[in-house]
């Protein structure tokens, strides 16, 4: 998740300047974003390194609730309290290619409720390749999260892990756009999922997240995910560990379940 995403308005504006590439230097990167430089690299730059490169950044180094972590389905607790409900509907978004492929919401974009909390508001959505989360061993070739924020500023990220097969709709049309804003509309959440608290997995690392794994996938074509490549490298944090930390599963009959009794569904 890119620092930027709690800033949005602050990188709306740098990205109509000079849209940043993945390729950039830490000079030229300086030159256009407030906060330090950082990479993908097994170099000084790199995730290895993250929390000595700014004094706010120390969690990446020292956190102990880290993310991504990885998630095996034999270890997870099943939950059958949790509710969640999506609200999406269409958004006018902007595109802009930093760290990562991310469209920020303009206007609109719905919001979700996490056990009858929110609203949970789309703030923006990115993908990551390959993906940063793992499950049951498995690490998948593009992971797409959408951030949401809650009515104290909290933080709640659902992401989204892509096989290869046949293409993705909304990718295909952002990665179609000729000029940095559309249209679309975010699928709303019907698959099971793993929940857990961890962080941002980029700097400055923040903890207190609510991540949400969607166990279902969806599909991308091999050429997405090669152009999302070309627009932004690899971007996947290495996997941090669990410490104690509990990973639950909701199960898509409890969602469904739960539904029922939740006000205005539908
Ligand atoms: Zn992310």
């Amino acid at each position: 998740m890119a620092f930027s995403q709690l800033f949005p308005f602050v990188s709306l504006v740098l990205g109509l300047i000079m849209p940043l590439s993945a390729s950039s230097s830490p000079e030229t990167y300086r030159q256009y974003c407030p906060e330090p430089y950082y990479d993908y690299s097994d170099g000084p730059f790199g995730p290895a390194n993250w929390g000595n490169l700014h004094p706010s950044w120390r969690l990446c180094g020292d956190g102990n609730s880290q993310s991504p972590v990885a998630i095996n389905e034999s270890e997870a607790f099943l939950n059958a309290s949790s509710v969640l409900e999506t609200f999406y509907h269409s958004a006018i978004v902007e595109r802009h290619d930093d760290h990562a492929v991310e469209i920020v919401r303009r206007c609109g974009g719905g919001a979700l409720y996490w056990n009858s909390e929110g609203p949970y508001y789309v703030l923006n959505m990115h993908w990551h390749t390959p993906s940063e989360h793992t499950i049951n061993g498995v690490r998948f070739p593009l992971e797409g999260h959408i951030v949401h924020v809650g009515p104290n500023g909290e933080i709640l990220v659902i992401g989204i892990l892509y096989e290869i097969g046949t293409k993705d709709n909304l990718l295909a049309s952002i990665l179609n756009w000729t000029c940095p804003f559309g249209v679309i509309t975010l699928k709303n959440v019907t698959s099971s999922y793993y929940n857990y608290m961890g962080s941002l997995t980029t700097p400055p690392c923040t903890e207190g997240l609510t991540w949400i794994v969607l166990e279902k996938t969806n599909t991308v074509s091999q050429e997405q995910v090669d152009s999302i490549i070309s627009y932004q490298g690899y971007n996947s944090r290495p996997l941090q560990p669990l410490n104690g930390r509990i990973i639950y599963k909701v199960e898509d009959d409890i969602y469904i379940k739960s539904k029922d009794t939740f006000v205005d569904v539908e």
